[in-house]
């Protein structure tokens, strides 16, 4: 029986297309550990299979199970570099610090792959990524962006694509132009976190579903956590609660901020060879951003509405269906077999939030929607940095990220301003 998360929308397609998905034990009583991991999505599971494998005692904790966040209900999009483009970066970074980052991105990707075929988990990897625009104004931004990319950045694995080929490789008229990416791709994402919880449970790691964290102190040197199932002290912490972080801890809560984006699957498109024949993602140019791709077996999986409320998953098919007849008219009727949400965690740049928020507690998340190999990196870059390893997490950490305006109460209104003038300007 597939498992409705109490926490996100919808039960996905993922979830329905998976052997099985192991149960982990609550917490039971009182635990003292080396290291405390609170959230069980790809950023803590990596942090506690990376400490784990080097002889740490970690326990970790999540209040669902574990993918009921975003790790296992994404759009499983790899991308390349970070939610922005290396010369986007460079203007506000310079380029040895937007090189960096690149680099970092090139890290993480391998690492994400590397780490799935070690184990061998079938994360159903599909190589090609394409990056489409609406707006005839951009088309010198995107050829320069791929030149850019192999001249600047080392990265070759770019062409631009023209009206045509655009308009073949989509199988829909609906884009001008675009990128062709080869050198990333698109995974089934919970697969990979299956496996994943699999591998820390295997190397040692204490793992627990089903307790949440209600509050984090710190005294005397060590960290105490207050579940509801029993008190955690530790020398340090992870949180690692990105958009479903909630009131748990008041710092992250302030920079990270969750907004619902949701997916539609449609059945089988066997009847339609011209939707994305060559298997490639797709992420297109609006702000609220479309991106699509087809699954293993065939189905169009779309994602492309953010919005605060409407959680019942027939609402949420109608809207994706009629964002999927804009850019396929042909499957304007289409059956929507799945539909499910979750929440992302975005921070007011975009970029991620990695911050000691109290002695020896460090908070890690709001990949804005670039998450997928980011955050598995960024757990294997926090156990490299307690293990006194040299770690790349400094490069997030010096972004300083700031909070967002309006508090905790008022950030909403001001997003949903935000993100209606964008919706506009993405309409021109
Ligand atoms: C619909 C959707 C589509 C997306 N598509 C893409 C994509 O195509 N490409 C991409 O790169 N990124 C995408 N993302 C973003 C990506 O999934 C995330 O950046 C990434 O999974 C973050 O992982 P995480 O481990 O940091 O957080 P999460 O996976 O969100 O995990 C956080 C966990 O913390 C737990 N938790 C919270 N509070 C507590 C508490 N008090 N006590 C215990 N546990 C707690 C939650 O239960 C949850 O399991 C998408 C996200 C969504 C929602």
């Amino acid at each position: 029986m597939p498992w409705q998360s109490p926490i996100s929308p919808g039960i996905s397609w993922y979830e329905s297309n998976v052997a099985e998905r192991p149960e982990y034990p609550a917490l039971s009583g009182s635990v003292e550990t080396d290291v405390a991991v609170v959230g069980g999505g790809f950023t803590g599971l990596q942090a506690a299979y990376n400490l784990a494998k080097k002889g740490v005692r970690v326990t970790l904790i999540d209040a669902y199970r574990f993918g009921d966040g975003a790790s296992g209900r994404n759009g499983g999009q790899l991308g390349t570099g970070q939610r922005w483009s290396p010369e986007e970066m460079e203007g506000t970074l310079g380029f040895e610090r937007s090189k960096a980052l690149f680099d970092l991105a090139e890290d993480a990707k391998k690492h994400l792959l590397d780490f799935a075929s070690a184990h061998d988990i079938d994360i159903e990897y599909v190589e090609g990524q394409m990056n489409v625009c609406h707006k005839p104004r951009s088309e010198k931004e995107y050829r320069d962006s791929v030149k850019i990319a192999a001249t600047r950045y080392g990265y070759p694995h770019q062409s631009f694509m023209g009206r045509d080929e655009t308009v073949a490789r989509l199988g829909s008229k609906r884009y001008l132009f675009g990128i062709r990416d080869t050198g990333t791709g698109h995974i089934q994402p919970m697969k990979l976190l299956i496996g994943l919880a699999r591998q820390a449970a295997l190397a040692g790691a204490s793992l627990h579903e089903q307790t949440k964290a209600l509050k984090i102190n710190q005294a005397g040197g060590r960290v105490s956590i207050e579940t509801d199932k029993g008190t955690i002290r530790a020398d340090r912490a992870l949180i690692a609660c990105n958009g479903y972080i909630d009131n748990f801890e008041p710092v992250t809560a302030r920079h990270v901020m969750p907004i619902r984006s949701f997916i539609g699957a449609t059945k089988v498109l066997s009847d339609f060879p011209e939707v994305l024949p060559g298997g490639e993602a797709v992420a297109d140019s609006r702000f609220v951003v479309r991106y699509f791709r087809k699954s293993k077996d065939g189905r169009l999986l779309f994602g492309g509405r953010e919005a605060y409320t409407a959680d019942n998953p027939r609402e949420i098919s109608e809207h994706i269906r009629r964002q999927i007849s804009e850019i396929y008219p042909s499957l304007a009727n289409v059956e929507m077999t799945h539909a499910w949400g979750g929440s992302v965690g975005i921070t007011l740049p975009r970029q991620p939030f990695v911050r000691e928020v109290m002695p020896g507690v460090t908070s890690i998340g709001g990949y804005s929607g670039h998450g997928v190999m980011l955050s598995n990196y960024c757990g294997k870059l926090y156990s490299d940095m307690v293990t006194g390893n040299r770690s790349d997490l400094d490069l997030f950490r010096d972004l300083n990220i700031p909070a967002f305006p309006g508090g905790t109460r008022f950030r909403s209104v001001l997003l949903f301003v935000a993100l209606s003038w964008y919706a506009l300007r993405d309409k021109f």
